[in-house]
């Protein structure tokens, strides 16, 4: 507890003076008087009396006063302060807290605002938080009045969906993890052998159940394995068997030459793996697609194929423009016109007025 003024003992009060005793005595009286009065409070951070002016009001406490802190304490507590530069940066996961144990609403998007309002500001030098502003702003406008920190207002779309993603992928993980390896294991086991079969059938070839089987099997082991070495057991006998089982699975590495292993891999694989290992690099100026490979292929395949398929897109129309050059055109005529200048010419411009 805080220094507190203590009475007198009794040895202590033989050696003292009347004037003494009386001057003492008020000075006690009077702290006391003060806490009495409200005047000073105790502050749990300081861990001292601290005027009341320092506190912020309360409607829950029967002195009008919140008592979790003084108010340079719980800016030290809302925000991030470098000691040596003197700057004070706001930091939100401390502000909620803050707003928390004040039990007032924290309004998101006005604290965002006020970090915004406070980053164009250069000049201000950072006088003030975003933490401070909304403070503010929270106690005095009247639409928060009477509001508690369970009506606060949070943006939906920062961390807790972040977090809930997580959250998601992590449950199929598991749901998917119990379906193959039962419920025998915890949480932390099953996420273990779960992503260990997920590397092992990604890497290697596995497309019939003997081989789900053996895999499901290796990583059992593995984690088996795994606890005995850390309770400081044998796992000679363990390593067998699992040498044993990557033997069935024809990947025991020492007996494998590289072409052998590639050999055992799907195109798929292969390709990614080419791809980690030699992957083919954008060529150079001079070769890139000197006989218009990209076009013909996009006018003969992709335009050809879109026309057949009565898609107007930009490579149909690139196929039509392109195949106009080797087309020939049926002779069209002019309705109107022609075919009333043939028709004269056969049966005279007259024909009718002399029937
Ligand atoms: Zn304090």
């Amino acid at each position: 507890m805080a220094y507190m003024i203590q009475a007198k003992t009794e040895d202590e009060l033989k050696g003292v003076t009347l004037t003494i005793l009386k001057k003492d005595y008020i000075k006690l009286s009077e702290f006391y008087n003060k806490i009495m009065n409200h005047d000073v409070i105790y502050c749990s951070f300081c861990d001292d009396w601290i005027s009341s002016n320092n506190f912020y009001t309360s409607k829950k406490t029967k002195d009008g006063i919140n008592h979790c802190g003084c108010k340079s304490c719980l800016l030290d507590q809302a925000t991030d302060f470098d000691k040596k530069t003197k700057i004070r940066l706001d930091n939100r996961e401390k502000t909620i807290n803050v707003f928390k144990l004040l039990d007032i609403p924290f309004i998101e998007s006005v604290y965002k605002s006020q970090l915004q309002l406070l980053a164009d500001d250069v000049a201000e030098k950072q006088r003030t938080t975003a933490y401070q502003q909304l403070l503010t702003l929270t106690r005095s406008l009247p639409q928060y009045k009477g509001k508690t920190f369970a009506d606060s207002e949070f943006d939906v779309d920062s961390d807790q969906a972040l977090e809930k993603e997580e959250t998601k992928i992590i449950q199929k993980t598991l749901k998917s993890a119990k379906k193959r390896f039962g419920t025998n294991y915890n949480q932390e086991e099953l996420m273990f052998l779960e992503n260990e079969y997920q590397d092992w059938t990604n890497r290697y070839p596995c497309d019939n159940k003997s081989q789900e089987l053996l895999f499901k099997r290796v990583c059992c082991k593995e984690l088996e394995i795994d606890n005995a070495q850390k309770n400081g057991k044998d796992t000679k006998d363990m390593d067998a068997t699992l040498q044993n089982l990557l033997g069935s699975l024809n990947i025991k590495p020492n007996q494998k030459t590289s072409s052998e292993l590639t050999d055992n891999l799907t195109f798929g694989q292969l390709i990614d793996r080419w791809e980690q290992e030699k992957p083919i690099p954008e060529p150079e100026g001079e070769f890139k697609d000197p006989d218009k490979i990209g076009l013909l292929i996009d006018v003969f395949f992709k335009g050809h194929l879109s026309k057949m398929m009565g898609l107007k897109n930009a490579f149909s129309t690139t196929y039509e423009k392109f195949i106009s050059k080797y087309t020939v055109k049926k002779p069209e005529y002019d309705e109107d016109t022609d075919s009333e200048a043939l028709f004269d010419k056969i049966f005279g411009q007259k024909a009718e007025e002399e029937v």
